[in-house]
């Protein structure tokens, strides 16, 4: 085989690894094993064969005594890993993901490949560097230079690329099993670590974990039967964990489902089927998030910054793809994260990029398809007393998303019995919705309460691809009905008068009911009436024929009240006042 001189970039990773070069002067991502990540994970099978990436992390689930995850935590340490028997120092295992990844290059590019940039945690010692560097050379290897991973991120965005950018960039990277934080600074073709901070024992795992956990802890409840004891049920729980885990980062809902995970005393096949909300999850893995924003707090004292001192805050890793995350850390800096280039790829590309500079070959940015706008619909809120707050914007894709994207979101009707709701899309940022321009709206009608307070949950999906194609899609939880409506998103700047176009057009619309509604306040003698409906309707007891009337009558007095008609305001609350005396005290 032709020797090349080409350069590949390796982010080594403690989960995953990734291999990126530069193709026509652009770094892109070249599959290992058919996929973009490899899983850091090593066995070795029954008949003796090494296996590497996906097949040994299935082994894991069977055969956790032949199988080797993680390594990179033991990297410059003396300790030693025993697998199927045989001991390994940890530059032996990681030179296995190495030369795997080594083979893959060699395949795509049809040429020896010889010469690596890989990456490290800004932290890593010495010894750390070293070992990386022993690594690479067991596989094969020449290692050109070992550099940091933030470093890396840097360079994909482009950042440090000419010499007369002076930047201070936060990195928050999040991977599978570890968390870091590091600020550094660019300047003239030089990068300064000012900071590190970070868990070697915090992330995505963790969160898998606390999800397995909370199931198993509802499954010992009902069945007596502790899956944490059994090796391979716990593994299952935890793959069906993370599945849910990653579908949650952009649907609101999904379902943990396992087929005979256990069985009883008697022998009978035990099952699992849960449902998880993302705000349950949110919750379960909120002290671990409030602990990364701890250390971003550390990291910014160390380097002696002001959030409002950084001039860019980049998140990588794959577990920035959670939304709570980007909310989290806007919060804390005071301004919106990059996240346009694929969070488990930014490494890789940086490597690529590093790897082209050191092999001379002319290199460009990346370009990314990104929303310039945020997209959401227009929702409403029952305040205090009854106030209805309507034109609230709430966007499902924030701006600067890469394209294509795919967003759900649950939303909950307003009222009781409510039938219909008018869906209305806007692209912009102004947290007041009609300050937006409206894409378009459309009816979903025929809508069955799924919950007891007589509300309906409908979940409202937004795909946007690269073209500026949004398809909205609504779906009535009770019943499953779809209704969906194709609209454009406009990618060019609307000009001014357009904007000003919209905003009469929309000024218009406002006149009519829900405008007068949303300056309404109720009556405080029939706010207090509808409060105690509601407290009555909150009574497990209530019989449902006369819970069923009330909840009727609730729901028209609110239409009276938005529409404005007095009259019936005032008849329907004797109606609910008579109701509420059937209700037994
Ligand atoms: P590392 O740098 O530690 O090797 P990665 O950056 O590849 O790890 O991140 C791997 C972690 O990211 C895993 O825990 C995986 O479950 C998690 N992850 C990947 N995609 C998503 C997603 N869409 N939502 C939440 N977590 C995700
Ligand atoms: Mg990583």
């Amino acid at each position: 085989m032709k020797q090349s001189d080409k350069i590949i970039g390796i982010d080594l990773g403690t989960t995953n690894s990734v291999l990126a070069v530069i193709r026509d002067g652009t770094p892109v991502l070249l599959p290992v094993q058919g996929d973009r990540l490899l899983p850091s994970v090593v066995g070795i099978a029954p008949d003796g064969e090494v296996l590497v990436g996906m097949s040994a992390r299935n082994q894991w689930v069977v055969a956790p005594d032949r199988t080797i995850r993680s390594i990179k935590r033991k990297m410059g340490k003396a300790e030693t890993v025993s697998m199927a028997g045989k001991v390994y120092t940890p530059q032996e295992i990681s030179a296995f993901i190495l030369r795997t990844i080594r083979e893959a290059a060699q395949a795509a590019l049809g040429e020896e490949v010889r010469r690596a940039v890989i990456t490290v945690p800004a932290y890593f010692n010495e010894t750390q560097r070293q070992a990386t560097l022993e690594a690479g050379e067991i596989a094969g290897l020449v290692v050109e230079r070992i550099i940091n991973e933030p470093t890396a991120s840097a360079l994909a965005y482009g950042y440090g690329l000419s010499n007369d950018q002076h930047l201070k960039v936060l990195v928050y990277d999040l991977g599978g099993g570890t968390f870091d934080v590091s600020i550094i600074e660019l300047h003239s073709g030089v990068v300064d670590v000012l900071a590190t901070a970070g868990d070697n024992y915090l992330g995505g795992d963790d969160f898998d974990e606390r999800l397995a956990g909370m199931i198993a802890d509802e499954f010992y409840e009902e069945h007596k039967v502790n899956l944490r004891e059994h090796h391979q049920a716990w593994a299952r729980l935890l793959r069906a964990a993370e599945e849910a885990k990653i579908e949650l980062s952009s649907a609101p809902y999904a379902e943990v489902k396992l087929e005979y995970i256990a069985q009883d005393r008697k022998g009978q096949p035990l099952h699992i089927t849960r449902e998880v909300t993302r705000h349950e999850f949110e919750e379960l893995i909120a002290d671990l998030l409030g602990r990364t924003m701890e250390l971003v707090r550390k990291a910014l004292m160390d380097a002696g910054l002001s959030p409002n001192q950084i001039d860019r805050v980049l998140l990588v890793g794959g577990s920035t793809r959670i939304p709570a995350v980007w909310d989290l850390i806007t919060a804390q800096m005071g301004q919106e994260p990059h996240i346009e280039i694929d969070p488990d790829a930014a490494v890789a590309l940086g490597a690529a990029v590093q790897a082209g500079i050191i092999a001379g070959e002319e290199v460009d940015a990346i370009l990314v398809d990104v929303t310039p706008y945020s997209l959401g619909i227009e929702t409403a809120q029952i305040g205090y007393g009854g106030r209805i707050h309507t034109d609230l914007f709430t966007p499902l894709v924030r701006r600067n998303t890469t394209v294509p994207v795919q967003k759900s979101q649950v939303f909950t009707t307003l009222f009781p019995g409510q039938e219909q709701i008018h869906i209305k899309v806007y692209q912009g940022e102004n947290p007041v919705a009609s300050q937006n321009v409206l894409l378009g709206d459309f009816m979903v009608e025929g809508l069955k309460p799924n919950r007891p307070d007589g509300l309906s949950d409908v979940t409202v999906n937004f795909q946007l691809d690269v073209n500026g194609i949004l398809d909205v899609t609504v779906v009535d939880r009770k019943t499953g009905k779809r209704t969906s409506e194709r609209l454009k998103a406009s990618r060019q700047r609307l000009s001014p008068e357009d904007i000003a176009r919209s905003q009469a057009k929309l000024a218009e619309a406002y006149t009519e009911m829900e405008a007068t509604a949303a300056e309404r306040i109720m009556d405080p003698g029939v706010a207090a009436l509808l409060e105690r409906a509601q407290r009555a309707l909150d009574r497990a007891d209530l019989d449902a024929g006369l819970a069923d009337d009330i909840a009727g009558t609730v729901a028209d007095i609110r239409h009276a009240v938005a529409v404005g008609d007095d009259a019936q305001v005032e008849e329907f609350c004797d109606r609910l006042i008579d109701l509420l005396l059937e209700v037994k005290e």
